[in-house]
């Protein structure tokens, strides 16, 4: 097993089906689905082609969205979380990853709140379903619409908040977490309390020209993506890496060619060789 995983979004320019076909043929191991590419499609035939392809499914994303400034907003996007479950119950997805929300004019702390009720208002189903939620904290530029919750320490509080239930967790992404000096710390704290449930992985181009789609393939950026897998994997986590890379210039080429080099730079920044060292340093360039 090799732990390789590629989210849906990553290959925008496939279907699903293509997904399913193409994946094992560069070595991917799992698969995360986003919502968009189900559109159309049964969740129960979705979930039986992942088997036929020998792919394991990782999580489904995404949920979140809980802060608005009105009540039927917040019930909206309750609604949407609802069926996000269901989703993930018919595929058999483990786990929903959430993209907790931000509402512009509305303080981050009061949407912190409304991201903690949404996720307690939802549980009880999830549970239900077998499915857990994680909590992604997402880099702060992205605190005015898209989360309140910016560092894993913020992401650990909601959980505490929560009352610690097993069936809420965090999924940590290297692209917003990298720069936090409390991270080695926090992925500590949250494996030790079996909270650490995913691992996304891609890199912070230099310089990075787009807020949103400029991810770069692991090695490309400035990002220890190899140092931060080696403390989660010291603190127990022994799940999928999850490549997840929204990019112009990727979906602009040929995603067969671009699957070939996500399987390249995941194998350089895992190998052997690069154990112990620093793997970003040697690859990163300068502009
Ligand atoms: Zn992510």
């Amino acid at each position: 097993m090799n732990r390789l995983c590629v989210h849906t979004i990553t290959t925008k320019p496939l279907s699903l089906e293509q997904c399913l076909l193409e994946y094992p043929k560069h070595g991917v191991e799992g698969i995360t689905i986003w919502r968009q590419t189900l559109e159309g499609r049964n969740c129960t035939s979705v979930a039986r082609q992942v088997k036929e392809e020998g792919l394991q499914l990782v999580s489904l994303c995404r949920g979140g969205f809980f802060p608005h400034t009105t009540v039927a907003g917040r019930q909206a996007a309750i609604d949407d979380n609802l069926r996000a479950i269901g989703q993930a119950h018919s595929l058999g997805a483990p786990i929903i990853v959430l993209v907790c929300g931000a509402f512009p004019g509305q303080s981050l702390a009061e949407s912190r709140k409304q991201i903690t009720d949404g996720i307690a208002a939802v549980l009880p189903i999830a549970e239900q379903a077998g499915v857990k939620l994680s909590v992604e904290p997402l880099h702060p530029m992205y605190a005015d619409t898209r989360s309140a919750v910016n560092t894993m320490r913020q992401a650990n509080e909601i959980c505490d908040a929560l009352g610690s239930p097993a069936s809420v967790g965090i999924a940590l992404d290297v692209y917003h977490v990298w720069w936090d000096p409390e991270l080695q710390q926090q992925i500590q704290h949250s494996a030790s309390l079996n909270r650490l449930h995913a691992l996304h992985i891609c890199d912070w181009r230099v310089p990075t020209t787009d807020l949103l789609n400029d991810r770069g393939l692991m090695g490309e950026g400035c990002i220890p993506v190899r140092e931060i897998s080696e403390w989660v994997d010291a603190a127990g986590f022994e799940g999928y890496r999850e490549v997840e890379i929204f990019s112009d210039r990727w979906w602009n080429t040929d995603q067969t060619v671009f699957l070939d080099q996500i399987a390249k730079s995941y194998e350089r920044v895992y190998s052997a060789e690069a154990l112990g060292s620093n793997s970003h340093s040697s690859h990163h360039v300068r502009h």
